[in-house]
């Protein structure tokens, strides 16, 4: 007999984990959260939040503000007026303990959402023992567990590179990127995916000299074509200096910094000192000690968990969502599937579009898109019309002194319906929301050209867009 009996156990309190812990129980299953993570609380117990609100999405959005204020203070308040007495500089342990009060205010504040919900928080590692009378039998630190349903959303962890020994202190991966005590002189970043460019971002702007290499020939070949080329364009004149086509030869590491070489993209051999360097080169699923073969849960070669279109794993009661399944590594699509999966154990027809999850960069401007990019397009051979405007024709793009970017919209040549929207410029992040809603519900480029936009936002900029597709653009 297990210590404890529950009707739902998700193994991981992540975005994925926590999100599906809540809607279970808000569906009436007596449910528990197993979570073990190293990120203590003032009462010594693993924090909530997982990746995204210990070591990624929050704290990394903390560190982008606090070093845009300074870019702006140093920057852009001169220009409209704007004078401080003495240099703009910036105090690192207090940028970083606001930081930290971020995460402790939002992890804790989970743990009030389990008490509200009647969620039971297990703190320790959730490892399969085998089947019991009444379900799954799954050991959390001391304890034994049996829950007929089990939700395992364990996450991912940063893939390291062969050679380049992460310390976090000399050589950091996300964690020791979001904790430094200075600003290095010279950076280096690893990888110029999503990670590395808002990390890369951040301390350029704080005034180190950031060098990122990427591996792969072109940049951001994961976004649209036209939104690439301009992000390369404006992080280049910002200062980043990005070189892709890379590949990282001998790596020695001291206490005082980096010394690597490399093979540019032409196949000449270089070398590159650093103070620090941060490795970004993607994330790998974590089912680290969780004992899958105990229950014969099926793990793919490259250690995803694997599951069809609604998170079923092999296993008749089993579900896996987030990091550790297929698909992008995003916070949103993990708690978009959580509550899938939760809805989909009370009987419910749970549902995730993955076709309408948006992706997004923080860096400046913000770069976001939904669905197809053009070169997709193209490579499927989907007839499109495409409408293309500048934030430079927007009077409040222009006023706030950030009329950097473009929106681009995409839409099926015969039926007008959005078939991806890409925009790189300033709250990005936010306007590309009406995008993924429009798409949700199959709307026409006509639609959103037919719908009033309040004057004078940004948000004119994707109406513009919208009607640019039908080659009526009104200002522009
Ligand atoms: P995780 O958040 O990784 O959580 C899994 C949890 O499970 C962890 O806490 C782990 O300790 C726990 N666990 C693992 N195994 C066990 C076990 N056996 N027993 C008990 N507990 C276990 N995404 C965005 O959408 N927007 C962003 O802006 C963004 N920024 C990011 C910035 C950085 C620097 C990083 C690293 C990531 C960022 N991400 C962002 C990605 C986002 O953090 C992840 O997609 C998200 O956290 C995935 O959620 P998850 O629940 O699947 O896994």
């Amino acid at each position: 007999m297990a210590d404890k009996q529950f009707d739902v156990l998700v193994i991981g309190g992540g975005p994925g984990g926590y999100v599906a812990a809540i809607r279970a129980a808000q569906l009436g299953f007596k449910t528990a959260c197993a979570e073990s993570n190293p990120y203590a609380d003032p009462k010594g117990e693993p924090r909530l939040g997982g990746t995204c609100l210990n070591v990624g999405c929050i704290p990394s959005k903390a560190l982008l503000h606090t070093s845009h204020l300074f870019e702006e203070a140093e920057h852009a308040f001169p220009t409209q007026g704007i004078k401080l007495s003495g240099k703009v500089s910036i105090d690192v342990p207090v940028m970083i303990e606001r930081k930290n009060k971020v995460v402790d205010q939002l992890t804790g504040g989970i743990k009030g959402l389990f008490k509200k919900n009647k969620v039971t928080f297990l703190a320790g590692h959730g490892s399969f023992e085998g089947n019991g009378a009444g379900g799954y039998v799954v050991k959390v630190g001391a304890e034994t567990v049996e829950a007929k349903h089990i939700i395992i959303a364990t996450g991912s962890k940063p893939r390291h590179l062969p050679g380049i020994p992460v310390d976090n202190k000399i050589v950091c991966d996300n964690v020791g990127a979001l904790d430094f005590d200075s600003v290095p002189k010279k950076l280096g970043v690893i990888g110029a995916g999503v990670i590395g460019l808002e990390m890369g971002s951040v301390w350029r702007r704080l005034g180190s000299e950031v060098t990122v290499l990427e591996a792969l020939p072109d940049f951001m070949s994961f976004a649209d074509v036209d939104v690439a080329k301009e992000a390369l364009k404006v992080f280049n004149k910002q200062g980043l200096n990005i070189q892709t086509g890379v590949t990282i030869g001998e790596t020695k590491v001291s206490k005082k910094g980096v010394s690597l070489a490399y093979t540019d993209k032409d196949g000449k051999e270089a070398k590159f000192e650093c103070d620090r360097l941060i490795v970004s080169v993607g994330r790998v699923p974590n089912t680290d000690g969780l004992n899958a073969a105990a229950v014969g849960l099926n793990v793919s070669d490259r250690g995803q968990i694997v599951v069809d279109g609604h998170c079923r794993t092999n296993l008749p009661n089993v579900y896996a969502v987030g990091d550790v399944v297929r698909g992008p590594m995003l916070a949103h699509k993990a708690m978009e599937e959580g509550v899938m999966v939760a809805e989909i154990i009370a009987g419910q027809a749970g549902h995730c579009n993955m076709d309408t999850v948006p992706g997004v960069i923080y860096t400046s401007p913000e770069i976001a898109w939904v669905g197809k990019t053009e070169q997709q397009l193209k490579a499927e051979g989907i007839a499109y019309r495409a409408g293309k405007i500048p934030f430079m024709a927007n009077g409040r793009a222009l006023g706030s002194g950030d009329p950097t970017g473009f929106v681009k919209m995409l839409a099926c040549a015969q039926t007008d319906r959005i078939l991806g929207v890409h925009i790189i410029g300033a709250n990005a992040s936010e306007l590309i929301s009406e995008a993924v809603v429009a798409m949700e519900f199959g709307a026409a480029s006509e639609d959103l050209a037919r719908i009033c936009h309040a004057h004078p936002t940004l948000s004119e900029v994707v109406h513009e867009a919208a009607l640019a597709v039908d080659k009526r653009p009104l200002h522009f």
